[in-house]
């Protein structure tokens, strides 16, 4: 059969994405590559090969890449930005070659090569009942020795839209948008490091699940991505919060609307029991000063990266979603969705991956200074 003919010729191709500060490589590697057409069109790069290809795909898109798709004689590649043009280039073998598509604006990257994320250690060296007994002699948990995971936490999600904006922006969708972006820029800049997502699509995920999977994942840090809301449309800025109870009565009113979702949650995701509550409280304390210093360098960045916009500084709140966690926590408001200036920025890309930058260069301050 034709079918059969045709696929008995293809030619397997691999592929691996490199992305840098003004563009992105993208490399071809198989047998033996034929010369190929090579074409850029708006955020679009077509690669057209005068023979058959199969394409070995079975890779995760970092975001700056919206598809990854082949027929039979070509493959397209479609960016999350404009190409202005676009270079290639074969090896003497044919066995690679490398298309550079190269945009029209800075991508602000470091240039250093894709790696997936390192394979999950082995979760059983520590038991429940040691972390236990650990906090209960006021020491903190026995696997933070090394900063080797971190656990992102995208607030809200399904049937909790969080908090919406004037023109139904939900706060769900942005702090997803934003946390994977934190995922994608970390596995570049810190390539170690673990990194778990309480959620990753649109589903919901009760408050409890959020710090078990956390400690479950024996994860060194809680970071919790959040829009914030308030009934003054013209309150903006951002914030960063470490667990505590809630000081100020701005800061109470946040952890009210944070905590709102304990109602949507399953009643067993209520803890019952007073003992565990009580070391839940007592790890944060143990963690407090890292959790405040982290905040602290996420307040930092922001102002760097947005000097324009109001730093409303580090505050403590009481919130449920970090009161599990047996590590360091915060938790960032990156703007108002409530302000419709700030809801505007926050539909839009640049804002979204400035924001998920400047939480990412504090993670890596903080990484350096643990490790
Ligand atoms: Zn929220």
């Amino acid at each position: 059969m034709s079918i059969t003919l045709l696929l008995s010729i293809f030619s397997l191709i691999n592929i691996n994405l490199f992305p840098r500060y003004d563009g992105v490589v993208v490399e071809f590697v198989g047998e033996h590559i034929c010369r190929p057409v090579v074409q850029a069109s708006g955020n679009t790069v077509r690669v057209e090969f005068n023979e058959p290809v199969a394409l070995n795909e079975n890779l995760a898109l970092p975001l700056w890449i919206d598809m990854l798709a082949s027929d039979s004689f070509s493959v397209t590649i479609e960016f999350d930005l404009l190409i202005s043009s676009v270079d290639w280039a074969l090896s003497g073998d044919s066995a690679s070659m490398i298309v550079f598509g190269r945009a029209e604006e800075e991508v602000l990257l470091p240039p250093v090569a894709w790696q997936s994320p390192p394979a999950p250690p082995d979760t059983t060296l520590w038991s429940d009942s040691l972390v236990l007994a650990a906090l209960e002699r006021g020491e903190g948990s026995p696997w933070l020795v090394d900063f080797d995971c971190i656990v992102l936490d995208p607030g809200h999600g399904g049937r909790d839209p969080g908090a919406v904006g004037r023109t139904g922006s939900r706060e769900k969708d942005r702090t997803l948008e934003i946390s994977l972006m934190v995922r994608d820029l970390l596995r570049i800049r810190l390539p170690e490091l673990r990194i778990v997502l309480t959620r990753s699509v649109d589903e919901y995920v009760s408050l409890g699940a959020r710090t078990r999977i956390a400690n479950r994942n024996r994860a060194d840090l809680f970071v919790s991505i959040h829009c914030n809301a308030a009934e003054n449309r013209s309150a903006h800025g951002f914030e960063t919060y470490f667990l505590s109870r809630a000081r100020t009565d701005d800061a109470r009113a946040v952890e009210m609307l944070e905590n709102n979702v304990l109602e949507l949650d399953e009643v067993s995701a209520v803890p019952d029991d007073p003992l565990s509550f009580l070391l839940a409280d007592m790890a944060q304390s143990i963690f407090q000063n890292q959790s405040s210093h982290l905040a602290g360098a996420i307040q930092n960045s922001f102002s760097q990266a947005f000097p324009v916009r109001r730093d409303r500084g580090v505050k403590r709140a009481g919130f449920y979603v970090l009161r599990g966690a047996y590590m360091p926590a915060v938790l960032v408001e990156v703007g108002f969705i409530s302000n419709p200036e700030e809801e505007q920025w926050l539909k839009s890309l640049d804002f979204r991956f400035k924001a998920a930058q400047a939480i990412v260069e504090s993670i890596v301050e903080y990484s350096e200074r643990e490790n």
